[in-house]
């Protein structure tokens, strides 16, 4: 059988973040970063990984694989871009975001820059996290730095030149597995054992991204009975506190923060709608009930209360032995 190819991922986090997804990818199980790397997973191509919250090299060493990269010396790379792509033309001087410095100026080099240099290179592009995807908080109305995701920078129909288009896989921050798996998915189909990623029109990965928080929630059985909490603390469902779990696709609920553990709302977390390409403005102010759960709940409430009462009934039955095993 063909040796299967190496290939090497440079992640840039030089985008408008706060490095929370590289941080929460150290988190994954399936698999772990290590897995991966330690050439653990079956099947796919032997990895070196370039991100510089996790390298040992530091300054121009670290910087010389991305500088080979944008030359097209490195045969062939996964480029993951974390953080919130700034529009660096709405100025006359100065830049938003930068890494590196430029060999013949020594001025910075803006991370658009190695945008630009990469892209056309690259493998395949993953945008890890919601700042990179979508934009996320930096990408707020009325910010100055015209931030947007990468998809608003590349053109949501950009394909690398293996036909890929860019993979978002958003979260406030990313999901661990869920970044892991999407690699994964990737780093199969580089070995050729998997078909192209499927993606929705906001070109996150469907499995992943296919249900809604609401529909993997620990509160899901309080919600259906009208057993809605009007404080912070209580057991049961939050929508009136604010949760948008019901309209936002993401599988926290499910699948928990790191390891199983946690969930924004099965913690009593409302749902911000990290995941959502209108995160934050359309979600905004947080902590409001969201408009569209008024009519819902109230509809429920009418369903959900007489259900309630006869479920006590028949839970008040069943917790009697039944008569002839009495004297
Ligand atoms: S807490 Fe949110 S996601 Fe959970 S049941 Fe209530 S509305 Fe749905
Ligand atoms: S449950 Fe909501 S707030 Fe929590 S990670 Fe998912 S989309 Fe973001």
């Amino acid at each position: 059988m063909d040796a299967i190819p190496e290939i090497d991922i440079l992640w840039i986090t030089a985008g408008l973040g706060c490095d929370g997804d590289t941080i929460a990818m150290t988190a994954a199980r399936q698999p772990s970063i290590e897995d991966v790397l330690r050439g653990g997973v079956p099947w796919i191509p032997r990895v070196r990984l370039h991100n510089p919250v996790l390298a040992r090299e530091n300054g121009d060493e670290f910087v010389s694989t991305f500088r080979r990269a944008a030359e097209g010396q490195i045969a062939r790379f996964i480029l993951v871009v974390e953080g919130s792509i700034p529009n660096e033309k709405n100025k006359s001087e100065g830049y938003w975001a930068a890494f590196g410095t430029d060999s013949q100026t020594a001025q910075p080099i803006p991370t658009c820059e190695w945008i630009d240099r990469l892209a056309p290179k690259a493998w395949a592009i993953v945008a890890a996290g919601t700042c990179a995807t979508y934009g996320g908080i930096h990408a707020i109305e009325g910010n100055p730095t015209g931030c947007m995701g990468l998809a608003d920078y590349l053109g949501w129909t950009w394909r690398s030149y293996a036909g890929i288009p860019i993979v978002n896989v958003p979260g406030c921050p990313v999901q661990p597995d869920n970044f892991m798996e999407t690699l994964v998915y990737l780093l199969q189909m580089a070995a050729g054992r998997a078909p192209m990623i499927p993606l929705d029109d906001a070109l996150r990965p469907t499995w992943l991204f296919g249900q809604t928080v609401h529909e993997g929630c620990d509160r899901g059985g309080y919600y259906e009975q009208a057993g809605f909490a009007e404080e912070h603390g209580a057991t049961s469902c939050i929508v009136k506190l604010g949760c948008w779990g019901p309209v936002v696709q993401c599988n926290v609920g499910k699948r928990g923060w790191m390891a199983g553990i946690g969930g924004c709302p099965n913690v009593g977390g409302i749902c911000i709608g990290c995941t959502m390409p209108g995160f934050p403005d359309k979600f905004m102010p947080f902590m409001n009930q969201p408009p569209g759960s008024l009519l819902s709940t109230n509809a429920v409430t009418t369903y959900g209360k007489s259900i309630q009462a006869l479920r006590r009934f028949t839970q008040d039955s069943l917790n009697r032995e039944p008569a002839w095993r009495r004297r």
